[in-house]
């Protein structure tokens, strides 16, 4: 592992990371710091939380000149939540240094951020809209301009920036070095890399990197015409804390939003039709968890940084598996473990082997609400009461007169009171749901209290396993274990038909 020290930040720049209480650089951050300090231009390919922000902004502050009065470096951004995001990081790590950085955004006062310009800034972080009124007002000279950070350029295409960006770029000298930080690399992207960078190097963080591991990820199959009513059912059923919902267009989200709000859910919707001040207003009731349900694009999402999403539900099926992760690495933060529930059509159904492919994960199926009411987890008092009594010796596990069981499938076996050697069970769970048979043994071991000799065979196959216990604790095993939960999934348990 590389430190910051290695990486040759100058000490200012330390000081200021180690009050952070940045230890050591994030994988983005050991790739793509020593290009940019050696001067090349450099393709991130990264989304938010990968600490892609320090990744171009360290190089940056460290190429300042506190001395030189001029707009030494630009940031772009597409939105004025990451304008502020990026000026309020770069101010803290620029900490000791004498650099001023200002931010320049649409929705506020022009004439305030003229002033600011004219006081003096080596780095202005803007959004496009705004940067391009004051060069024509000629309130921003790009001139000196030698750092260049194109932030999120993907959502900067999404939201029609992009002539915008090549004009800004054209504005900057061409011997300027540039950053472009994207999350998803489509076509024109590229083509504007290809265009307005010198021989970039290309640094990714791939989705199979990010960890996804204490995310629940599951699937729903419904026909397209019964997608918002098996919505409202699933919300009813999962009981999220908060949710956000994801819909692939902004007239999609603001229709679920009336659907959602008919049937009287606490829903708002955030997207890129809603006016700046109607769209700050819904992220911050969120994050103040007076709204439970957000309905959102992508892109209206993309600054949200919430720490309580239980549920992330994709309504609509994500383009990529890159947005994918990015979505439902909205829960499962700080070691909170999250759902995730994709809802597809038949004809999507592919899409989730896709996902599954590219992010080398599982996405198992969604329980129906019947499977659940009938499965619901049984009281564990009796469980850990158990287990109490038998670490401490008080009784052998599973004696059937203990706990009223009787012998599992020796009992009424009928062949002349023969037990058999061993008994089968059916579990309803296999790889396909992230199950293997470590897992089944654990849950037997902890779940069951029984001994390992008590279990003779687990088989794990693709859609359900099978375990082949003494026959004597086979209703046992099955009444503490059927209708709880094995990796987030419930599981049921049965004795096997021959
Ligand atoms: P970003 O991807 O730039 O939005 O950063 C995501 C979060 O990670 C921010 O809260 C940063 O403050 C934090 N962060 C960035 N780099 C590091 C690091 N090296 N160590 C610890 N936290 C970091």
């Amino acid at each position: 592992m590389t430190t910051f020290k290695e990486l040759g930040l100058s000490p200012a720049i330390q000081q200021a990371l180690d009050e952070l209480g940045y230890e050591d650089p994030t994988p983005i951050q050991e790739e793509a710091i020593p290009e940019l300090l050696a001067g090349h231009d450099v393709i991130g390919q990264a989304q938010t939380g990968t600490g892609k922000t320090a990744a171009f902004g360290l190089p940056l502050l460290q190429y300042l000149d506190p001395a030189d009065d001029e707009v030494q470096a630009i940031v772009l951004t597409p939105t004025r939540e990451l304008c502020i995001q990026v000026t309020q990081a770069l101010r803290s790590m620029a900490e000791h240094l004498d650099i001023e950085i200002v931010a320049v955004f649409g929705g506020a006062p022009i004439r305030s951020q003229q002033s600011q310009l004219r006081s003096g800034a080596h780095v202005v972080v803007a959004t496009v809209g705004r940067m391009m009124d004051l060069m024509s007002r000629r309130s921003l000279v790009l001139t000196a301009a030698r750092f260049v950070v194109l932030d999120e350029a993907d959502e900067m295409l999404d939201l029609g920036f992009i002539e915008d960006v090549e004009k800004i770029l054209r504005m900057c000298p061409s011997g300027r070095q540039t950053a472009l930080f994207s999350a998803t690399m489509p076509p024109p992207i590229q083509k504007l890399a290809e265009g307005y960078m010198y021989d970039p190097v290309t640094v990714r963080i791939t989705p199979k990197t990010l960890t996804v591991d204490a995310i629940q990820q599951a699937f729903l199959e419904v026909p397209a015409r019964e997608k918002a009513a098996r919505l409202v059912e699933l919300l009813k059923i999962e009981e999220p804390e908060q949710a956000i919902i994801f819909t692939r267009t902004k007239i999609g989200a603001s229709r679920l939003e009336k659907t959602l709000k008919d049937k009287g859910l606490d829903v708002k919707a955030l997207h890129g039709d809603m006016s700046q001040g109607s769209r700050d207003g819904v992220m911050i009731a969120f994050k103040d968890h007076r709204v439970k349900l957000l309905v959102a694009t992508d892109i209206a999402a993309r600054g949200l940084d919430v720490e309580h999403v239980t549920h992330v539900i994709n309504y609509d099926v994500p383009n990529s598996s890159e947005i994918y992760v990015h979505r439902i690495g909205r829960t499962g933060r700080v070691g909170r473990t999250g759902r995730a529930i994709t809802i597809v059509t038949p004809a999507e159904r592919d899409e989730i082997g896709r996902i599954e492919r590219d992010v080398n994960t599982t996405i198992g199926e969604w329980e129906s609400p019947e499977d659940r009411l009938e499965h619901a987890p049984r009281p564990r008092r009796r469980e850990r009461g158990e287990r109490r009594r038998r670490e401490a010796g008080e009784e052998p596990a599973g004696d059937p007169a203990a706990d009223g069981a009787s012998g599992g499938e020796s009992d009424g076996t009928g062949d002349g009171g023969k037990k058999p050697a061993t008994t089968k069970l059916f579990v309803n769970r296999g790889e396909r749901s992230g199950i293997d048979e470590e897992d089944l043994r654990w849950a037997l071991r902890e779940g069951a209290v029984l001994p390992d000799e008590a279990v003779h065979d687990v088989r794990v196959l693709h859609r359900f396993s099978f375990v082949e216990v003494d026959p004597d604790q086979a209703e046992r095993t099955v009444e503490f274990l059927d209708g709880t939960k094995l990796k987030g999934k419930e599981i049921r348990l049965e004795v096997a038909k021959n």
